[in-house]
């Protein structure tokens, strides 16, 4: 059975010219123009019920993810979103579940100016699909393909949150202390979309993307784009407060290859570190240098014994 990369490579990749497709297929937006100064960034990601979150969840959560992860894939191009079209499936029109899923999409949606321009509703197992649509000045936008040998890599905020607090969900790991555990089921539920980062990088990174699927499975795609390698130090991931509590080995694995922290890697000349310095200062954000863009083509990790990538659908 062919996995998801293979799946959109055979069956959904067909090359579509046209002279306004600036990126089609294969970063985290496609990029359109339509006018001369400005780009538009296309995304769009759907949640599934039993797969992104559990069929109890907290409606409010569920709409303020669903937003989120739209928000992430703009983030990763440096993009600002503007509108966001809903298409929701639902199993039954049940009013307290609306009005809280509402709640969590508008929350946010009002924090980033994000306008609900239409959508669609139909009935059956729960599913909520969002498409985000947003501007970049033209030909600015933060690829996966432009990583250069002898980038520095880094990436934003801490990693394996997400992944340890849905390990606990799932009853494989104990749960941390209270004022821990409910940090990282937060940054679980209702995860820091980092656009503010993402727009401050035009112009500094090379190449971006967000990490959905674990850091060595993304960090591949822009080797794989790029047609690069890398070499990351395990010892270098940001890990939160509450990570540190945990085994060192389990929090490398969960920083490495546990899913949904939706922080940005992304790459940058030696001569930009400064900037990137700055940046994170202005923004309050902890940017960590991870490691370089190597000739070749491989991922090589220096500290920890990798045992496996990140997550497949398929
Ligand atoms: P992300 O994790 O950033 O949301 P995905 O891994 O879902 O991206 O998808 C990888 C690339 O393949 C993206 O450019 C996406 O637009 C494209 N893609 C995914 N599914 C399809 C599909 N069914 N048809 C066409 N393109 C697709
Ligand atoms: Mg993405």
């Amino acid at each position: 059975m062919p996995n998801e990369f293979e799946i959109i490579e055979r069956y959904f990749h067909h090359a579509a010219k046209d002279a306004r497709m600036i990126e089609g297929i294969g970063d985290d937006c496609a990029i359109l123009r339509f006018a001369d100064n400005v780009d538009l960034a296309f995304s769009t990601d759907s949640l599934v019920a039993g797969v992104h979150f559990f069929e109890d969840a907290a409606p409010f959560d569920i709409g303020y993810k669903s937003l989120a992860v739209n928000l992430s894939d703009c983030a990763a191009m440096g993009a600002t979103p503007a509108f966001a079209l809903l298409a929701l499936t639902l199993p039954k029109a049940d009013e307290a579940w609306l009005r809280d899923f509402s709640s969590g999409f508008f929350e946010l949606a009002r924090a980033f100016d994000v306008k609900l321009a239409g959508g669609n509703l139909s009935h059956g197992p729960l599913n909520v699909t969002v498409q985000i649509i947003g501007t970049l000045p033209k030909n600015q936008a933060l690829r996966r393909g432009d990583a250069k040998v002898g980038d520095d890599i880094y990436v934003t905020g801490t990693l394996g949150d997400a992944a340890y607090a849905l390990q606990v969900k799932l009853g494989k790991a104990p749960p941390l202390a209270a004022p821990l555990q409910n940090m990282i089921d937060t940054r679980l539920q209702r995860p820091t979309a980092r656009v503010a980062a993402g727009k401050a990088l035009l112009g500094i990174a090379h190449s971006a993307i967000d990490l959905s699927d674990g850091l060595m499975q993304d960090l591949g795609h822009i080797l794989k784009a790029s047609n690069c390698g890398a070499v990351i130090d395990a010892n270098l991931l940001p890990l939160s407060h509450a990570l540190q509590t945990i085994d060192v080995n389990i929090a490398k694995k969960l920083a490495l290859s546990g899913g949904e922290d939706y922080e940005l890697c992304f790459t940058a000349a030696k001569s930009e570190a400064l900037a990137v310095e700055q940046l994170s200062q202005q923004l309050q954000l902890p940017v960590h240098r991870i490691g370089e863009i190597v000739p070749g083509n491989e991922l090589r990790v220096l500290n920890h014994t990798v045992v496996k990538e990140g997550f497949q659908h398929f």
